[in-house]
């Protein structure tokens, strides 16, 4: 019989349970896909981050099946003692080349290369400034700092700039820090506002491009291109493998010695083995194919000016998204997830995000378009959402 010691934990469960917020992953059972199948049903998929449809991308597979075959399915070590191949420098090499960077880090993901980051370049005497909306990723590495944290409103850069000026000391760093696109509502960060006030403080820079890299700016080079700022502007961009690029990993691009430090000091990166030679080689090839197939990208914002019209014009509140990430707002808790469970009665999937994720009333489902969709998913899957508003009283 199991000891009693955990059995707080089934308390907790059954008060999410009661409450409709506890999570039970859905099943992916073919390949990710704009249409797929979960949990048995085949739908119109608008949850997955594949925004370029390199997931399942033929190049891809094939590159990660020869290097596995030739070098293994494992790395074996940490990247500091034996795990360090050929395949994860020339990936590095190649996406400092994609950012316009000096040089550039792979970690074990997006996630790893923020926290880890963070942590790596500040201690408790610093002060990090960051957007209300940044990533949980962004929000561990700053408690792991033990940095004093100020937050400032959603992409108030004003307030960004008083707070740099109010925790400013002599022998202090401060760290301004945002994400590129903000996951929950498809907004993009007023980089040029920040890169001009952390000049002005002179603060360390800091974007977390995770939904930008493959997606904004020309060739997908994410949010720095976007705005048409010089990359030496921003001291360390970050990006992950596993949204657009397609497979799995993060990776930090920035000047040398950020680099050699974070080889030194950056925990995950020391502590925690290193990627299989088949995910690093997958990403060399969705470089490739990021270079070879541009359509890709004009694709990608061609099915989303689509799809946003269609929402926008049929009368949903898409908050103040950019990007091809849509939330569809419903305000109540439950209206979002019935929103969700209707839609995919429907065949429609688009998981609901519910506080803590967001804000209390500004409960939606999350949609995102991809490079893969055709124009007859998009509009089904307008039809769907215009059924299910209507009866749901959205619009
Ligand atoms: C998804 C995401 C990450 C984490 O990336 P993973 O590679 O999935 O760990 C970091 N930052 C932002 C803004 C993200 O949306």
């Amino acid at each position: 019989m199991a000891r009693a010691s955990l059995d707080y934990l089934r308390q907790q469960l059954e008060e999410l349970e009661r409450a409709g917020t506890a999570l039970h992953p859905r099943v992916l059972e073919l390949h990710q896909a704009a249409r797929t199948r979960f949990d048995g049903r085949d739908v119109i998929n608008l949850a997955s981050n594949n925004y370029l449809g390199l997931a399942a991308h033929p190049r891809l597979k094939a590159a990660a099946a020869e290097a596995s075959m030739e070098y293994g399915a494992g790395s074996g070590a940490v990247r500091t003692i034996a795990g360090t191949m050929t395949l994860h420098r020339e990936l590095e090499r190649r996406f400092a080349e994609f950012k316009g960077a000096e040089d550039a880090l792979m970690f074990q993901s997006g996630f790893t290369a923020n926290s880890g980051t963070v942590a790596a370049i500040l201690s408790k005497e610093d002060v990090i400034v960051s957007d209300q909306l940044n990533h949980a990723s962004i929000i561990d590495g700053a408690r792991l700092s033990r940095a004093e944290i100020q937050v400032f409103p959603h992409k108030d850069w004003a307030a960004a700039d008083r707070l740099l000026d109010e925790t400013k000391d002599r022998g202090r760093r401060q760290l301004l820090i945002t994400d590129g696109v903000f996951s929950m509502d498809g907004d993009i960060a007023p980089l040029p506002d920040l890169v001009q006030i952390a000049e002005k403080h002179q603060a360390i820079m800091m974007i977390d491009d995770a939904h930008a890299s493959g997606v904004l700016g020309p060739g997908g080079k994410g949010t720095v291109a976007h705005f048409g700022l010089d990359p030496s502007r921003v001291d360390i961009q970050v990006g992950t493998l596993s949204k657009a690029i397609g497979v799995l990993g993060g990776f930090i691009a920035g000047p040398s010695h950020l680099i050699q430090w974070l080889v030194n000091r950056g925990r995950p990166f020391l502590f925690s083995t290193s990627a299989p030679p088949g995910v690093a080689a997958a990403c060399i090839a969705a470089l490739d194919v990021i270079r070879d197939e541009p359509e890709r990208i004009d694709r990608l914002w061609t099915n989303t000016a689509l799809f946003k019209a269609g929402l926008h014009d049929r009368g949903f509140d898409t908050g103040m998204s950019e990007t091809p990430i849509s939330p569809v707002i419903a305000g109540e808790e439950t209206k979002a997830v019935e929103l969700s469970h209707l839609l995919w009665e429907e065949g429609v999937f688009t998981p609901a995000i519910v506080f803590p994720t967001v804000a209390r009333g500004q409960a939606r489902v999350r949609t995102i378009v991809t490079a893969d969709h055709t124009e007859e998913d998009l509009r089904e899957a307008l039809e769907a959402f215009e059924k299910v508003g209507r009866k749901l009283g959205l619009i």
